[in-house]
């Protein structure tokens, strides 16, 4: 079977930008607005000749009620049938409490987990990511998606991990 790579992290932080990133084309949905993105959406990828599904997902948000909630089990969905887990925080905002509990709901999960810390544009903001590592995920791994800083190196990483 193909390995799954899933998505997840508060909405805006750029999932599907970096999802895009990850295929190759752009396919899926970015937007200013938050919340785009209700369900999980398997693409196929392909790096180094290895094939895998990248899934992205809504962003989690936990404490939202009604629609956001149902975003946030689409998530958790997303993460209990994945073989590794990207987890996507925004550098320019830093971690939050929703981060956070994110992480909590992670770790129960007991997969592997990269953390990815987008939105790092440049050198500055490259090195805000270090208070990353509070979340207590390890090494974050500064990228943007936008324009595809950091990206191959993350792609390494994630096969490793599969
Ligand atoms: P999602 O809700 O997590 O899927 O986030 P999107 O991929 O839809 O992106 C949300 C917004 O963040 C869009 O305006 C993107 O263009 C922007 N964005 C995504 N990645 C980056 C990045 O690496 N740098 C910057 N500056 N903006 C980004
Ligand atoms: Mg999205």
């Amino acid at each position: 079977p193909v390995p799954v790579v899933a998505v997840v992290g508060r909405p805006n932080v750029g999932k599907s930008t970096l999802v895009n990133r990850i295929i190759g084309r752009r396919q899926a949905v970015v937007e200013d607005v938050p919340g785009v993105t209700r369900d999980r959406v398997p693409y196929d990828a392909q790096w180094n000749g290895r094939r895998f599904t990248v899934v992205d997902t809504g962003g989690w948000e936990p404490d939202a009620r009604d629609r956001a909630a149902a975003i946030a089990n689409q998530a958790e969905i997303a993460v209990q049938t994945a073989d590794v887990v990207v987890f996507v925080v925004d550098v320019t905002v830093g971690a939050t409490d929703v981060d956070e509990a994110a992480v909590k709901m992670l770790r129960r999960s007991h997969k592997p987990v990269i953390l990815v810390a987008n939105k790092a544009d440049n050198q500055n903001l490259e090195l805000e990511a270090v208070s990353l590592w509070s979340l207590g995920l390890g090494e974050p791994h500064t990228i943007s998606a936008l324009h595809g800083r950091g990206s191959g190196d993350l792609l390494d990483d994630i096969l490793k991990a599969l």
